[in-house]
């Protein structure tokens, strides 16, 4: 990781986080520069907007192509600011380098695809320009951080992650769900690597973009990007999640960023000490119940076994489910924790009594 990383020297707004801001798409030179101008006294760190928009379903606005360039570059020598584009193949990479696009990303629909991402990474080696990757649509960590290392062994050594939600298959409050474990997971595997979210593709509506940016400063996260347009009504894609740059700036000044640590040898220091040595203790006892719930699960195996009975009988499921629902219900537990819970023990349980009657004749 380069000591003078380019993604944690980006300028600060007054909040105190960096802001990558500016439209979903490049729509017109107009556009632009006033989107542009609007939000370049918030003190954002980069002006974003999308030129080659890959869209779901065909007949929609694919992006205004190579002119956008120009637009941008004119808008950088405005207001100073530099500017990013997505690139979702190695014609895109060699338009962008041209054009002197400071930043690239990769969006989440080109994040899925190892060969696109090997691609781009080849047309990238020896570039030295800084590339954010966002999330693959589908909730795979391994693909988020199998792109990331294909940058980094073609060299690029300037590289962050976005979180911008995935698609599940359940509709949920969001347009993508954050699914915060994650990007916690990806930043473990890469410590260095800056984390940014993007509350607008998450929240899919500007009502919900603030609640969600600050929960991802709740989480550490290193910054955020955030979609705006001069008249978000008229803008050609994701028009109901753009914000004004007025509007920006008046979220951004209302969102709180916290103290990562708190000082050694604080009061507040020894008494999250004191907090965590009894969740420590509290995990202890909760994973030798697990264990001893386990040990029953065999025994109950072994005598399902020699009586020739299924592994389940659905009545008794209900009954544990139904139980434990009850006992959150009078505990104040959120029940969706419970019934997660119960329903990875139950099927550990399951596991074990099918390995019992295999080991017994393979069926
Ligand atoms: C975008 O940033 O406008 C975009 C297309 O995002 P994503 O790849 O996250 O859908
Ligand atoms: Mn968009």
């Amino acid at each position: 990781m380069p000591q003078n990383h380019y993604f944690r020297r980006l300028q600060k707004v007054a909040a105190g986080t960096m802001v990558i801001s500016g439209p979903c798409s490049a729509e017109s030179r107009e556009q632009i520069l006033d989107t542009a101008r609007g939000l370049q006294p918030l003190g954002i760190g980069l002006f974003r907007a999308g030129v080659w928009k890959p869209r779901t379903r065909p007949g929609s606005f694919e992006g205004c192509g190579e002119i956008g360039l120009a637009w941008l570059t004119e808008a950088r020598q405005e207001t100073g600011l530099p500017v990013a584009v997505e690139v979702a193949n190695t014609r895109h990479v060699e338009a962008a380098l041209k054009a002197g696009v400071n930043v690239l990303w990769l969006g989440a629909r080109t994040t899925v695809n190892p060969f696109a991402v090997q691609e781009i990474a080849e047309a990238l080696r020896g570039s030295g320009v800084p590339v954010m990757v966002k999330n693959p649509v589908n909730p795979e960590l391994m693909l988020w951080l199998g792109a990331m290392e294909r940058l980094q062994t073609a060299g690029c050594e300037d590289i962050a992650a976005v979180l911008r939600g995935f698609s599940c298959l359940s509709s949920g409050h969001w347009r993508n769900e954050p699914l915060w474990q994650i990007a916690i997971d990806l930043r473990q595997h890469l410590p260095g690597v800056p984390l940014f979210c993007d509350p607008s593709h998450i929240a899919g509506r500007r009502d919900g973009i603030a609640e969600i940016a600050q929960e991802a400063l709740n989480l550490a996260f290193d910054g955020l990007m955030i979609e705006a347009h001069c008249r978000p009504d008229e803008a050609v894609s994701d028009a109901a999640q753009q914000l004004r740059p007025e509007e920006l700036g008046a979220m951004l000044a209302r969102l709180v960023v916290r103290q990562r640590d708190s000082s050694p040898g604080s009061v507040c220091q020894q008494r999250l000490n004191e907090l965590r040595t009894e969740i420590d203790s509290l995990d202890a006892a909760l994973l030798s119940i697990v264990a001893r719930r386990m040990a029953i699960s065999r025994t109950l195996g072994e005598l399902k076994r020699s009586n020739n009975l299924t592994v389940l009988q659905s009545s008794r499921w209900e009954q544990v489910l139904n139980h434990a629902r009850v006992e959150a219900a009078r505990l104040g537990l959120n029940i969706r924790l419970v019934d997660d819970v119960f329903k990875l023990l139950h099927q550990e349980s399951i596991d074990i009594q099918q390995q019992i009657l295999k080991d017994d004749g393979g069926n």
